[in-house]
């Protein structure tokens, strides 16, 4: 299934006349196996070690030449912090204001919000970005334990004054 997908991106490489360098199927494949929506850094420190010549600016030119192409969403941060996401359909994201972990929702297209954008600013809109933020399952249970915790040590703590 990975594979498929990864030989229909190269296929569609192919089709823009983007030659096919081993670090750049490297980069493809990185992607679509790590759908955590890494940043370039991070793809970079992941197949550093098999192209020692690799730069992190080499990452991101083929990130972003896969953006162009259309494959692949930037998800921009500002300045130097992008995260890439390989997209097959559609969705939204919810972001972990702890951990920063981000995971795919999927949802019906919000093109009313577009019309209705359209109509109150006057502007022709193409496209929208959503994005919820909270804690992740795991850092919510995280939390839930520590807070849990320090419960039972304030517990300890006034019955043993109490005892005293
Ligand atoms: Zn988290
Ligand atoms: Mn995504």
């Amino acid at each position: 299934m990975e594979n498929q997908i990864v030989q229909q991106a190269i296929e569609q490489l192919k089709d823009e006349n983007v030659r096919i360098t081993p670090q750049r199927y490297a980069i493809l494949e990185y992607l679509i196996e790590h759908r955590s929506h890494p940043t370039a850094d991070e793809i970079y420190h992941a197949i550093e070690t098999r192209f020692p010549n690799i730069s992190v600016a080499t990452v991101y030119n083929n990130l972003r030449l896969f953006t162009k192409i259309g494959f692949v969403d930037e998800m921009s941060y500002g300045d130097n912090f992008s995260r890439f996401d390989f997209v097959t359909e559609p969705h939204y994201h919810a972001i972990c204001r702890e951990c920063g972990k981000v995971t795919d929702f999927f949802y019906p297209g919000l093109e009313d919000v577009e019309t209705a954008a359209s109509q109150l600013t006057g502007y022709q809109i193409d496209d929208h970005r959503l994005e919820v933020y909270g804690l992740c399952p795991e850092c919510a249970a995280k939390k839930e334990a520590a807070q849990n915790k320090e419960l039972k040590e304030a517990a300890v703590k006034k019955a043993s004054a109490f005892e005293k």
